[in-house]
């Protein structure tokens, strides 16, 4: 059992110091240059006067220096606070003034916005030689060090639903998280995980990053989902494992079909397992027939460092439950009706609370540890499924509507890549809108997929209006932004 987030790269470069534990391009890092890459950074970074409890805010794609300094931070003993590159100049200024970072890190795809923040700070930012031109930059905050060393990183949810949050996650719900998820999956060191989610998000870093290296197996990284760069790590890297959101594994279905195939030629992969967003039976199914294995699923939020809930591999479903709960994890379904209630979970891996918003943190967690996930659901079978969250069902005429359910109706439709539902209104009468984004070279009628919705749901859930977008807004991770369409 691992205490700290650093420990299982030590213990593997220890035991198998010549094996493989990053693969990015045509560049090997095996766990011996990995763990001495971060005593390094970690070095740089007491000597820029890192101390424990100082948070360093770290921003990077999905490359080596990222994991590096992510790494390299944590062993200095702060709290790392990982930033997506994606963020605007507004987010990363949003979550500088309340992390208060001492130093923030930007591996160099960012450099551009590494000149700017620079300039922003009035600091000139310091090269570390030998990671490819990783920038330190010491901020003006005037912030301290917070006296909790058991935190190991500050995540920032990706504010699907509203303002970003810090979610203080131990390194033991790091840990613990990293491996129980990877238990279930078997991983292990003849395994060549990869995987498209940043590690900047709670899933690439716990779920995969930390995944990986706790079980001594090799990491390929991607820097950022495309559907050519993932057929060719299956067809020609011998990948055995991947994660993703289920749009990604959608978009990889849709693109190895327009190359002509239908199905994939023999390949390795072993798990499939897509994780995050909600999974429908149309995706899944399509996904299934394209690689010739089970697509699992997996169910998780950030404050709970992710994993709540995965598909076990001895028991595959057809349907799209989220699988069965993580050892260690207790749940109860708070005001239940017909079997379905709010989603309530206690265990050692729930958040410490929200950095500086303790009234937050009274939201959701209480007293005797119980965590409110802000998502409906039901058990069947010993099998967790997720109705929808709390926070989007639509009341219509009083009725209760979940977006997920038309969602999947919509998404059934050929024509139909990808779909999301949203209530406009308030009070008992909500309208229910559906925005929908067209498959490759689709011609939709609005009239005809009115029609079709309507042959499917009942007429309260049908859709009063459909709107036609090229392109729904998406986050890093793969996740629908349904608070840009609101807007
Ligand atoms: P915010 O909490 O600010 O809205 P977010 O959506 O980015 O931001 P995350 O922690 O990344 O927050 O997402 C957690 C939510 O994603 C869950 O509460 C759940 O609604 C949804 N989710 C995750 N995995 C699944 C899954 N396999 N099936 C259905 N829903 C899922």
């Amino acid at each position: 059992e691992f205490e700290h987030i650093a420990a299982p790269l030590a213990h593997w470069a220890a035991r198998t110091p010549e094996h493989p534990a990053l693969i990015e391009g045509t560049r090997v890092w095996t766990y011996a240059d990995l763990n001495e890459a971060v005593m390094a950074a970690r070095n740089i970074l007491l000597a820029q006067g890192v101390i424990p409890g100082d948070r360093v805010a770290i921003m990077g794609d999905n490359t080596a220096a990222m994991i590096i300094l992510l790494l390299g931070a944590s062993h200095a003993g702060a709290w790392i606070v990982p930033l997506n590159p994606r963020l605007s100049e507004r987010e990363i200024d949003e979550v500088g003034h309340h992390a208060t970072p001492t130093c923030l890190l930007f591996a160099t795809s960012a450099s551009a916005k590494t000149r700017q923040h620079a300039e922003r700070c009035n600091a000139d930012p310091l090269v570390i030689a030998g990671l490819g031109g990783v920038a330190v930059i010491r901020t003006d905050h005037p912030a301290r060090p917070e006296p909790d060393r058991n935190i190991a990183a500050l995540i920032y949810t990706s504010g699907t639903t509203g303002r970003p949050k810090g979610v203080m996650l131990t390194h033991r719900n790091l840990t613990v998280s990293a491996r129980t998820s990877g238990a279930i999956r078997a991983i292990g060191p003849d395994d060549l995980v990869y995987s498209p989610l940043p590690v900047s998000h709670i899933l690439g870093f716990t779920g995969v990053m930390l995944g990986t290296l706790t079980y001594g197996a090799t990491l390929m990284l991607a820097p950022r989902f495309d559907p050519p760069g993932a057929l060719r790590a299956i067809l020609h890297h011998h990948i055995t494992l991947m994660i993703g959101a289920p749009s990604m594994f959608a978009l990889l279905t849709e693109y190895a079909a327009l190359q002509g195939m239908k199905t994939l030629p023999p390949h390795r992969l072993r798990l499939i397992a897509s994780a995050g967003a909600p999974l429908d039976e149309t995706v899944k199914s399509t996904v299934e027939a394209c690689f010739g294995i089970v697509l699992n699923n997996g169910y998780g939020i950030t404050e709970c460092a992710p994993t709540i809930a995965q598909t076990r591999i001895d028991r595959p479903r057809r349907d799209c439950s989220v699988g069965m709960l993580l050892p260690g994890l207790e749940a109860r379904l708070a005001g239940e009706s017909n079997g379905i209630g709010a989603l309530h979970l206690r265990g050692p891996t729930i958040m410490a609370g929200y950095y500086r918003d303790d009234a937050a943190t009274a939201s959701v967690l209480d007293h005797e540890g119980w965590f409110d996930t802000g998502d409906l659901a039901r058990f069947h079978d010993d099998h967790l499924f997720i109705v929808g969250r709390s926070k989007e069902q639509i009341i219509r005429y009083g009725f209760k509507i979940y977006p997920v359910e038309i969602e999947a109706v919509l998404n059934a439709h050929p024509g139909v890549r990808q779909s999301a539902v949203i209530g406009r209104g308030t009070g008992a009468h909500q309208d229910v809108i559906a925005f929908v984004e067209p498959a490759a070279d689709a011609k939709i009628e609005i009239a005809e997929l009115l029609d079709y919705a309507a042959r499917s749901l009942a007429d309260y859930k049908r859709p009063t209006e459909i709107h036609l977008s090229p392109a729904l807004p998406m986050g890093a991770t793969g996740k629908i932004q349904k608070s840009a369409l609101i807007a």
